[in-house]
C-alpha cells in the first residue's frame, strides 16, 4: 500500500520523516538551524492535505514574516496543488487583523480600525506625555511607549498593572494615568497598535468563549514557526486557539506566568482541541528585547503532557567548515542543551576573515569579493550582505554603487517611513476610519490651506465635547466661529474625502471596483491640491516625493491585480503589516543587503557577516543587558548559519559610528572560531602594522590619554590610554587570545599634527597629494586631499596613514 503522501517523504531522514507523521495533539520539533525545521513544517501541512486528515480551511500556520508566509504558501501550492487555498498562512500579527476585522464589533469598534505603527503610536504617547506632563517623572515618550509594549506583551493593561504597581509613587501613577489615557484615545480612533493586535485577540478570546470557539472549531492545525520568538501574549494566543472546544474556564496562572490549561476532563473527541505543532531553536532566539521567551520552548513538554519531540541535528544547508565554527561558537552560551549539527556534504571552503583599515575599506573588500565570486558563477541573489545596525549599511552602499555592484536593502529602505508616504495614507484612513482623529490632524494642513494650531485645538475639543468624530466636528465648522477663508479650506477638504469615499465604499454596500484604491488615491492626491503643491516646489526633493507618491499608486494597483476583490482596508492592512524582512520589490539579479535579525529563516551561498567588531556585536547597549552578550552570540549564529558554501566575516580597524570616530576591536566572537577553519586575508593585525610601523615621529607625538576612541566605547570597558590596545574581553569559557600576538602594538594616532590647504603630504596606499580644506575639529578633522594619482579623498587627519611633507 502506497500512502497518499509518499512521494511527499522521499528524501528525509528518519527524524524528519517522523515529524511530517506524527499524528498527535501536540509535537515539538527542536533543532538547530538548517535541519529541516521550516521545510518538515511545509511537508507536514501538504502531507495532512494530501492525506485528506484536514481541509485548507482548518490550517493555521504562523510564520515570521510575512515573506515566509508568501514562500511557504507557494511551497505547499507546488507539493498538492491549487487546493491550498483557503489555508491561512500568515504572521501572527495578520491572522490576528483578520479575526479582528471579523469581530471587532464585539468590543467596541468597527472593522475600519486603523492599525498604529510604532511612529503613529509614538505620535499619541508623544501628545498625551505633554498633557500629562509626564517628561518630570521621567516618562519620556519613547520611555512610555517601551513600556507600555513590554506590558503589552505579558497581557496587562492599564487596570492590571494599577493593582500590582506602587501606587505610592508619582511617577508609576503618571504612567498608569497615560497608559489608560493611551488605550482611551485608540479607541476613540478606532485604532489598535501593534501591541493590541495580538493582546486584544486574546482578551477577545477570553472574553467570548463562543467566539474564540468559532476559530477552534475552525482550525484543527496549528503550526508555528521560529517558536522560539514567540512572546508570551503570542503564547497565549497559541494556547486559546488549541484548548479544547467549548472551554470557557480561566486558564491557571503557573509559574513565570504561564498558562497551564487542564486537559479537557470530558475527553470527547468532538471536542478536543486542535492539533499544535511548533517548531524552534533555542539558539536563535533573538527577540528578546521584544519579549520573547525561550522558556516557550523548554517548558512545552510540562504545557502539554504527552508531547511528542522530535530532534533534528543532521544540516542540510551549510559546509562542515561553517557548521563547526557555528558550533563552537554557540557552545560558548551556558545554559543551553548541547546540540552539534552536522552535514554530509563534506568540510567546504574555510571561512575568510578581512580587517579593512576602514569601513569604507571592509565595504570595498566586500564589493571585490562580490565580484570575484560573480565571475566564478555565484549569481548575485545567491549572496547577501549582513550587518549589526542600519547605520551600517551606509558604507556598503556607497562603495557598491562606485563599485557597480547591484544591490537590495531588504526592510532598510522605509518606503513607508517617508512624511509623503505617510500624508497619502493617512488620506486612505481619513476615508476608511472617520474615527481616527491623528490621521485627520495629519492631513488638514497638507499641503497647507492656512489651517493652524488653533483651529485644529477648537475643531478637536468640540469632537470631544459633542461626542463625534474629529471629521463630524469639520463638517460643523461653521458653528465654530472660524473664519470664512478656513471655513473654505475645510469644507473644500471635506468635499474631496467625501467624493473619495463614494468611490471607495459604494454606500449601497456593493463591492467596490477592484481599481477604486488606486483611483481613490490619485483623486485625493489631486484634489487635494498635494501634486499641485509639490509640483509647485522648487524643492528638488519634491520631486521624488512625487515618483514615491506614484509609486504608491503603482502599488495600489499591483494590489488590485492580486485582490480582485480587495477594499481599501485590505489594503491598508497589507501596507501596515509590511514588516522588516518583507520587500515589495524582488531582491532577483541583486546582492541582499540586511540586518542580522532580518536574516533569520533565510540561506544564501554566499554570506558576508560585516562589522564583526566590540561594540557592534556584541552590541554596546547588550553589554548592561541581563543576557545581552548571550543575546548577541545568538544573534552572530544566525548569521553565520545562513550561508551555504562561503562565509565571510569582516571588521573594520576604525569606524565612524555613534557621531565619532572609534578604534575598533575585534569581537570576541571571532576568538571563539577555532583557528584552522578561518583564513585571514587580513588580519586585524596585518592593518595595524601597516599603520604602526611608519612615521614613529608621528606616533611618539601623540598624545596619551587623549581619550581618543574611548569615549565611544561606552560598557565594553575598552580603554585606548595606554600605548597597548587592549584585546577583546575573554568570552565565559574562552579559550586562547588568538589575537595576542595579531593585534597592534599602537594604534595610529597623528595627535593634533598641523595640516591645512597647499600642504603636501605623504599616505601609505594614495601617495602624494595636496591638501584642498580642512573641516572639522578635534578627533574629527577632515583633510579634504588631492592625491596625484589616486585622485581625491577625504581622511580622517587623526588616524590616517600620512605624514606632511
Ligand atoms: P533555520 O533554522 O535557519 O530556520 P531550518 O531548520 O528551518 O533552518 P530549512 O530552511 O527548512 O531549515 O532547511 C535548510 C535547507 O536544507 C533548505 O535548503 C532545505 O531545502 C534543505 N533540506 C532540508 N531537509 C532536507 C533533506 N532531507 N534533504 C535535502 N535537503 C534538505
Ligand atoms: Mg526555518
Amino acid at each position: 500500500d502506497v500512502r497518499p503522501d509518499e512521494d511527499l517523504l522521499a528524501g528525509l531522514n528518519p527524524q524528519q520523516r517522523e515529524a511530517v507523521t506524527y499524528r498527535g495533539q501536540a509535537l515539538l520539533i527542536v533543532a538547530g538551524a538548517g535541519s529541516g525545521k521550516t521545510s518538515v513544517l511545509t511537508r507536514r501541512i501538504a502531507s495532512l492535505l494530501r492525506n485528506r486528515e484536514a481541509w485548507p480551511s482548518q490550517i493555521l500556520a504562523i510564520t515570521f514574516t510575512n515573506k515566509a508566509a508568501g514562500e511557504m504558501r507557494e511551497r505547499v501550492e507546488q507539493l498538492v496543488g491549487d487546493t491550498a487555498r483557503g489555508m491561512w498562512i500568515s504572521t501572527f500579527h495578520s491572522a490576528c487583523v483578520r479575526i479582528l476585522r471579523r469581530e471587532a464589533e464585539q468590543f467596541g469598534f468597527t472593522k475600519a480600525f486603523t492599525i498604529y505603527d510604532s511612529g503613529d503610536s509614538r505620535a499619541l504617547i508623544k501628545r498625551l506625555v505633554k498633557e500629562h506632563e509626564a517628561d518630570a517623572y521621567g516618562l519620556t515618550p519613547a520611555a512610555t511607549q517601551g513600556k507600555i509594549s513590554k506590558l503589552k506583551n505579558e497581557l496587562a493593561d492599564a487596570e492590571s498593572y494599577a493593582r500590582s504597581a506602587n501606587m505610592s509613587d508619582p511617577a508609576e501613577r503618571v504612567f498608569v494615568e497615560l497608559f489608560a489615557a493611551y488605550q482611551r484615545e485608540l479607541q476613540r480612533a478606532n485604532a489598535f497598535d501593534f501591541d493590541d493586535l495580538i493582546a486584544q485577540t486574546v482578551f477577545l478570546f477570553r472574553a467570548f468563549p463562543q467566539v474564540a470557539d468559532v476559530y477552534r472549531r475552525r482550525f484543527r492545525h496549528v503550526l508555528v514557526d521560529e517558536y522560539q520568538d514567540t512572546n508570551h501574549a503570542q503564547y497565549s494566543l497559541i494556547h486559546e486557539l488549541t484548548r479544547p472546544i467549548g472551554s470557557d474556564a480561566a486558564p491557571l496562572a503557573g509559574a513565570g506566568g504561564m498558562m497551564i490549561f487542564e486537559p479537557d476532563p470530558a475527553d470527547d473527541p468532538d471536542k478536543a482541541g486542535a492539533s499544535l505543532t511548533v517548531v524552534g531553536d533555542s539558539d536563535q532566539s533573538i527577540y528578546a528585547f521584544r519579549g520573547a521567551d525561550i522558556r516557550n520552548i523548554s517548558e512545552f513538554e510540562r504545557d502539554f503532557p504527552g508531547a511528542k519531540v522530535v530532534l533534528l541535528e543532521q544540516n542540510y544547508r551549510s559546509t562542515q567548515n561553517i557548521l563547526s565554527a557555528a558550533n563552537a561558537v554557540i557552545s560558548h552560551n551556558f545554559d543551553r542543551k548541547d546540540k552539534r549539527l552536522w552535514t554530509d556534504v563534506g568540510e567546504g571552503e574555510r571561512i575568510i576573515g578581512f580587517t579593512g583599515y576602514s569601513q569604507h575599506d571592509e565595504a570595498q573588500f566586500v564589493a571585490d569579493e562580490i565580484e570575484v565570486l560573480r565571475k566564478a558563477g555565484v549569481d548575485y541573489s545567491q549572496m547577501a550582505v549582513f550587518y549589526r545596525t542600519n547605520s551600517q549599511s551606509r558604507a556598503l552602499e556607497e562603495i557598491f554603487i562606485r563599485s557597480a555592484v547591484p544591490y537590495k536593502i531588504m526592510g532598510g529602505t522605509k518606503f513607508y517611513e517617508r512624511a509623503e508616504i505617510k500624508d497619502a495614507l493617512a488620506y486612505l484612513v481619513a476615508v476608511a476610519n472617520p474615527a481616527d482623529e491623528m490621521a485627520m490632524r495629519r492631513i488638514i494642513n497638507r499641503p497647507r490651506r492656512g489651517i493652524g494650531d488653533v483651529t485644529i485645538e477648537t475643531i478637536a475639543r468640540y469632537a470631544v465635547d459633542q461626542q463625534i468624530t474629529f471629521r463630524d466636528a469639520l463638517a460643523n465648522s461653521s458653528a465654530l466661529g472660524v473664519g470664512p477663508k478656513i471655513q473654505a479650506a475645510i469644507a473644500h477638504l471635506d468635499a474631496v474625502l467625501a467624493e473619495a469615499s463614494a468611490l471607495m465604499l459604494p454606500p449601497s454596500g456593493e463591492l467596490a471596483p477592484p481599481t477604486a484604491v488606486a483611483e481613490g488615491l490619485q483623486l485625493l492626491l489631486s484634489k487635494s491640491g498635494y501634486y499641485d503643491a509639490l509640483r509647485a516646489s522648487k524643492d528638488a526633493q519634491d520631486e521624488a516625493r512625487i515618483e514615491n507618491l506614484d509609486e504608491l499608486v503603482a502599488v495600489a494597483r499591483e494590489f488590485a491585480r492580486n485582490n480582485p476583490e480587495g477594499t481599501i482596508l485590505d489594503f491598508l492592512t497589507e501596507v501596515a503589516l509590511v514588516s522588516d524582512a518583507d520587500d515589495l520589490e524582488d531582491a532577483s539579479g541583486s546582492v541582499s543587503l540586511m540586518t542580522l535579525h532580518t536574516a533569520k529563516g533565510l540561506e544564501y551561498d554566499a554570506v558576508f557577516v560585516t562589522g564583526v567588531e566590540e561594540d557592534l556585536i556584541p552590541h554596546r547597549i547588550s553589554a548592561n543587558e541581563p543576557g545581552g552578550p548571550q543575546e548577541e552570540r545568538r544573534l552572530f549564529y544566525v548569521g553565520i548559519t545562513r550561508a551555504r558554501k562561503r562565509l565571510y566575516l569582516s571588521l573594520a580597524m576604525t569606524r565612524a559610528q555613534f557621531g565619532e570616530v572609534t578604534v575598533a576591536m575585534p569581537s570576541r566572537f571571532l576568538q571563539e572560531i577555532p583557528n584552522e577553519l578561518l583564513h585571514w586575508r587580513q588580519s586585524p593585525g596585518d592593518v595595524n602594522s601597516r599603520g604602526g610601523t611608519q612615521s614613529r615621529a608621528l606616533n611618539a607625538r601623540r598624545q596619551s590619554g587623549s581619550g581618543f576612541g574611548g569615549s565611544g566605547s561606552g560598557g565594553s570597558g575598552s580603554r585606548y590610554g595606554d600605548d597597548l590596545v587592549p584585546l577583546p574581553r575573554r568570552a565565559p569559557g574562552g579559550s586562547i587570545d588568538r589575537f595576542a600576538n595579531k593585534i597592534p602594538a599602537k594604534v595610529r594616532d597623528n595627535g593634533d599634527l598641523e595640516l591645512g590647504p597647499g600642504d603636501r603630504i605623504r599616505h601609505d596606499d594614495f601617495g602624494e597629494g595636496k591638501v584642498d580644506a580642512v573641516t572639522g575639529e578635534g578627533a574629527k578633522r577632515v583633510a579634504h586631499v588631492r592625491f596625484d594619482t589616486a585622485g581625491p579623498k577625504k581622511l580622517l587627519i587623526k588616524i590616517a596613514p600620512i605624514e606632511k611633507l
